[in-house]
């Protein structure tokens, strides 16, 4: 059982609760991006377990009557324990959900992960002509050749800041210099790509330079936000018109993901505090 301060970010333990969590945001007009709760499993029977709920979550999704895809992280599914493996687990996962037309995101962890992760999503995105997406950071160096090169591969790109403490000869370490990237990265995208742009942002600055981008060149796009963040926000974006997908965490590993969400904004905290203190 998740407590109720913490129902604000994940959806529960279960599947059931994932997919519930999935069919009021329907209602709200928001579509589902569901995360099974894990990752860094150095043991391969937990990273072959996760792969088979993933798959077993496909074909849920794919019975019941919710507009759902999945979001999966490499370390949660073998990249820590070798690339081979990783690149076995989700091209067992993208095979089940091609089958059943479920599209599969790739999250991207620490920039140590980027080429092995980028190598197995280029050539299954290849493999079946898109239904797969892949997520690059603005605050890596290296991103806007990495965005060149998936340039005619098909699939999705969700543009994110980067959440993971990357060393300087890698990253940009400044906040300005971070946003600055993001809005060179999105022109980029917005140029190149005929379409599968993701903004994985809950940055109102951000959202408006993509609707501007859109206005200019036409291409589509959408709008990435993690449940419980700027909710208000995701539903008036889909009241616009706007295709919006709300990243949705369940799982029996909860804890960690909702400490880093309260860890990192001070409304959060507070928000935590006050349910704990009942004011
Ligand atoms: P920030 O730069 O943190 O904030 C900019 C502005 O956005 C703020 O001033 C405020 O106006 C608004 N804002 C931000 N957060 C809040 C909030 N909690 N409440 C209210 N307003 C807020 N990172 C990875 O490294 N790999 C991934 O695979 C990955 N996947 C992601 C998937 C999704 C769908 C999303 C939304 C994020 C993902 N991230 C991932 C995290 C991302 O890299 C950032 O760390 C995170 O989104 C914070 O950056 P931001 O652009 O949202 O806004």
């Amino acid at each position: 059982m998740i407590p109720p301060i913490a129902n604000n970010f994940v959806a529960g333990t279960s599947v059931a609760a994932a997919l519930d969590r999935a069919a009021t945001n329907n209602k709200n007009g928001v579509n589902t991006i569901l995360n099974l709760l894990g990752e860094h499993h150095g043991d391969p029977e937990k990273a072959t377990e996760d792969t088979e709920a993933y798959c077993a979550l496909v074909e849920d999704i794919s019975e019941s009557d919710v507009n759902a895809c999945i979001s999966v992280k490499p370390s949660q599914i073998g990249q820590e324990i070798s690339a081979d493996q990783f690149e076995t687990n989700l091209s067992r996962i993208v095979e089940t959900a091609d089958s059943h037309d479920v599209f599969v995101w790739v999250d991207m962890e620490d920039s140590e992960t980027t080429d092995v992760t980028l190598d197995a999503y280029e050539r299954l995105a290849r493999e079946h002509n898109g239904g797969v997406g892949i997520c690059l950071q603005a605050n890596l160096k290296r991103t806007r050749n990495d965005l060149e090169r998936l340039s005619d591969v098909p699939g999705k790109v969700r543009l994110v800041k980067g959440a993971y403490d990357e060393p300087e000869s890698v990253a940009f370490k400044n906040k300005s210099r971070v946003d600055e990237a993001y809005r060179t990265l999105l022109e980029d995208a917005f140029e190149q790509r005929d379409g599968g742009i993701a903004v994985g942002s809950h940055d109102p600055e951000m959202i408006e330079y993509a609707k501007t981008l859109h206005q200019e060149y036409g291409t589509p796009y959408e709008i990435q936000m993690l449940m419980g963040v700027r909710e208000d926000a995701q539903q008036n974006l889909a009241a616009e018109g706007v295709d919006v997908y709300q990243y949705v965490p369940y799982g029996s590993r909860w804890i960690q993901y909702f400490y880093r969400r309260v860890r990192e904004r001070k409304e959060n905290a507070l928000f935590a505090l006050r349910a704990v203190v009942g004011v």
